[in-house]
């Protein structure tokens, strides 16, 4: 699963060049226009960071980046602000928004993605890293290579997408429904079941004899990477 980034930003140029330079790094983006539309969507997913700019059609970077910090869901979530004069950024830093870093325009994209990482891998160091560990078993991100006990474990893709994502959260659990946006996607239609015929399927896989299972099936919630076996 790649890092998810919300870019609320109304200049279409600019918004369109940062999806652009996010994606070619690897990271998922979807792109607002209005601060009070990105509100509603802030209320139904919470990505792993925000691109905010501070003046928005509908509600102000500044009273969103305010409300985010107010509610629990978000308030950890990293938000780089976007200003458009450095005179502005100095005024922003003095409101205390709450804001995790300030970029003013125009940016330097390669400033500004070094930016992204760096605050990503403070956040969330398993989302960034191309080599995830639980238990021992091994995902690298790069070569989609996983090895249990140093042997190869070969994958399906939708059995390699499924553990990157259970890897990427340990002990999380998640619903069916949350692993079919997730895994297949949001504009899947794919059948609930489907999730445990590949959850079924990745635990043959991966499971070699007594070997334990790293997957946990919560009744009544879903599935997660047990806890326990991931830091065992
Ligand atoms: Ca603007």
């Amino acid at each position: 699963m790649h890092p998810k980034i919300m870019v609320v930003e109304d200049e279409e140029a600019l918004s369109e060049l940062l999806r652009y330079n996010l994606e070619a790094e690897g990271f998922e983006v979807e792109v607002q226009a209005r601060g009070d539309d990105a509100e509603l969507r802030l209320r139904e997913e919470v990505p792993d960071l925000l691109l905010l700019d501070w003046m928005l059609p509908g509600l102000s970077g500044i009273e969103l980046c305010r409300r985010i910090r107010l509610r629990d869901e978000t308030e950890k979530l990293p938000v780089i602000m976007l200003t458009a004069r450095s005179e502005e950024a100095e005024r922003i830093r003095g409101l205390s928004t709450g804001a995790d870093d300030f970029v003013v325009k125009p940016f330097s994209v390669p400033e500004l993605m070094a930016r992204v990482k760096a605050i990503l891998r403070r956040s969330n160091p398993q989302k960034i890293s191309s080599q995830l560990r639980a238990g021992d078993i091994e995902l690298d991100r790069e070569t989609h290579r996983i090895s249990r006990n140093g042997r190869e474990v070969r994958l399906g893709p939708t059995e390699y997408k499924l553990l990157e994502f259970f890897m990427s959260t340990p002990g999380r659990v998640f619903s069916r429904e949350q692993l079919l946006d997730g895994v297949w996607g949001h504009d899947n239609y794919v059948d609930e079941r489907t999730v445990d015929v590949h959850v079924g399927r990745l635990r043959r896989a991966i499971c070699r004899g007594r070997e334990r299972d790293p997957i946990r099936t919560v009744r009544g919630a879903g599935y997660a990477l047990d806890d326990k076996f991931a830091t065992a």
